[in-house]
């Protein structure tokens, strides 16, 4: 079901990370910036962290392929809208956002038949959104979520300045050291900014930020381990 309250990290063991990405999928060619999420899902898998991709409907569609190799990782497809729509002005403005969240479930239900975590754009919510999802959608229980995030070191801006990935990396680092634990929000693409997806390095600043994560004794869990399988 679709909680009032946006689901955190905050009832974590000390140390312990959630990663998320969202606002993908998406591909580059060949070393240039931009989205990289397949290399991310990889990467991850090597090290042995299962992550959480909110992915956004109308991108799905452009990058077929990619939700095979994400789950072929061992990694979990979320449900980020169709649009990456702001839930709470779409109720007020009367817009579908029943199918913003039901078009995306059908791409990607095949990958996760028992359950749809989904993450609303903009961390955008509000109690009487999720009453409306609660009471219109198709198996509504099957719904886990919202999941909002502990850690946001806004790594879109880094992109929008063309910084590098040891910026962000340290950045995040910071974060994740004042936090101590909970889930961690980062971008494989960009849904609403063309420089934010053209100059994006995140596959490169969590290789980055992974090993140097390990040496201090985090431990990462996926979202669906802690708040499904716990
Ligand atoms: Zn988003």
């Amino acid at each position: 079901m679709f909680y009032k309250e946006q689901l955190k990290g905050n009832s974590y063991e000390g140390k312990t990370l959630s990663f998320t990405f969202d606002d993908g999928p998406g591909e580059t060619m060949g070393d240039q910036t931009g989205p990289k999420t397949v290399r991310i899902a990889q990467y991850l898998y090597e090290e042995e962290i299962s992550a959480t991709f909110f992915c956004v409907g109308s991108t799905i569609l452009k990058y077929p392929d990619v939700l095979d190799s994400i789950s072929y990782y061992g990694h979990t497809i979320g449900n980020h809208t169709y649009t990456h729509i702001n839930m709470v002005k779409g109720l007020a403005n009367g817009e579908d956002i029943l199918s913003e969240v039901s078009q995306t479930t059908q791409l990607i239900q095949k990958y996760s038949p028992e359950h749809i975590m989904f993450r609303a754009p903009w961390g955008q919510w509000s109690p009487e959104v999720a009453d409306y999802l609660n009471d219109t959608i198709a198996n509504a229980s099957s719904y886990v979520g919202p999941f909002y995030w502990d850690i946001d070191g806004s790594d879109w801006s880094y992109w929008l300045k063309n910084k590098s990935a040891e910026e962000c990396a340290i950045r995040y680092l910071a974060d994740i050291l004042h936090e101590d634990k909970g889930i961690v929000l980062m971008h494989d693409s960009s849904a609403d900014n063309i420089t934010a997806k053209n100059n994006n390095l995140c596959y490169e600043t969590i290789k980055i930020l992974v090993p140097l994560l390990k040496k201090l004794g985090f431990k990462f869990i996926s979202l669906k381990d802690f708040y499904i399988r716990k």
